[in-house]
C-alpha cells in the first residue's frame, strides 16, 4: 500500500542511525562544524572511510532535515539559517518544550525524577571550561526532557530544533557567549520536581528567551530572505561564462 518511491534513498529513521549522518551531527552539535562549511564529498568519504554513494546519500538526508544544503555544481554546505528561520526555530522551542515538560509532569516517575536530578548532577560537576563537552551536555538536557516525555515524534521533532538551535546560535551568537545560561537548568529541575508545573513552564520559557536574546538578529541583520548574502558567507560569485 505504500508508494514505491523508497528504492533510491534508505528510509529517514534508519539514515538517522547511520554513523555518518551522527558524525556530522555530532560535530554541528558541538560547534565544529559551522555554518557555511563546504562538506566535500571526497573528504568525506575519506574521514569516514566509506563510498561517495554512501556520502551521497548521508547529505541527501541532512538536506531533508534542513541541516544541510545543497547549490547545484557547487557541493553541499552547513546550512546557514536565516534571522527570521532563527526566530521561528525558537518560536517552534517554546511550543515543543511547553508540550514536552508539560507531558514529563503528567506522568513524573520515580525514574524520571532520578533521571533529571542525575542530569543536573552532571552538568554541576563538569568543568565547564570544556566549552564543547559543556554544551553537548546542555542540550542533552533538553533532550532528556523530550525523552521522560513519551513521545517519539515529540522527541523527534526535539533532536532536529536542537540542531536547527546549534546552526542558528553559531551564525547569530555574539563571539564568547554560552549557549544555555549555566543556571536555568537546575531552577527548571526543582520547579518540575516541586510539581509547580507553571513555574516549570514560565521558567523553561524564559531560559528560551535569553537564548534567543543573547543572540544577534537585530534591526540591522540582514534580510530575512538576502540569498545574496547567503551565497556571499559561502564565498560562491557570479559564475564565468564565456559570451552567451
Ligand atoms: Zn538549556
Amino acid at each position: 500500500m505504500r508508494k514505491d518511491r523508497e528504492s533510491d534513498t534508505a528510509e529517514p529513521r534508519t539514515m538517522d542511525q547511520d554513523p555518518v549522518v551522527q558524525g556530522i551531527l555530532k560535530a554541528i552539535s558541538q560547534k565544529r562544524l559551522k555554518p557555511g562549511t563546504k562538506l566535500g564529498e571526497d573528504a568525506l568519504a575519506q574521514v569516514f572511510e566509506t563510498t561517495r554513494i554512501h556520502i551521497r546519500q548521508v547529505l541527501a538526508h541532512l538536506v531533508s532535515r534542513h541541516i544541510v544544503t545543497h547549490f547545484p555544481n557547487r557541493g553541499a554546505f552547513i546550512y546557514r539559517p536565516t534571522v527570521q528561520e532563527a526566530r521561528d526555530i525558537f518560536a517552534a522551542r517554546r511550543v515543543l518544550e511547553t508540550a514536552t515538560v508539560n507531558a514529563v509532569m503528567d506522568n513524573l516517575t520515580a525514574e524520571a525524577r532520578s533521571m533529571l536530578k542525575r542530569h543536573i548532577g552532571r552538568e554541576s560537576g563538569h568543568d565547564r571550561n570544556d566549552r564543547w563537552a559543556s554544551l553537548a551536555l546542555t542540550a542533552d538536557f533538553h533532550i532528556l526532557i523530550a525523552e521522560l516525555a513519551g513521545n517519539g515524534v515529540l522527541l523527534d521533532f526535539a533532536k532536529e530544533l536542537m540542531l536547527r538551535t546549534s546552526l542558528a546560535i553559531a551564525t547569530f551568537e555574539v563571539p564568547g557567549s554560552p549557549d544555555c545560561s549555566p543556571d536555568a537548568h537546575p531552577v527548571i529541575v526543582d520547579l518540575m520536581l516541586a510539581g509547580d508545573r507553571a513555574g516549570a513552564l514560565s521558567a523553561m520559557n524564559r531560559h528560551l528567551d535569553e537564548i534567543e536574546h543573547r543572540l544577534h538578529l537585530g534591526a540591522t541583520a540582514p534580510d530575512p530572505d538576502d540569498i545574496v548574502a547567503i551565497f556571499q558567507d559561502i564565498g560562491v560569485g557570479p559564475i564565468s561564462r564565456g559570451a552567451a
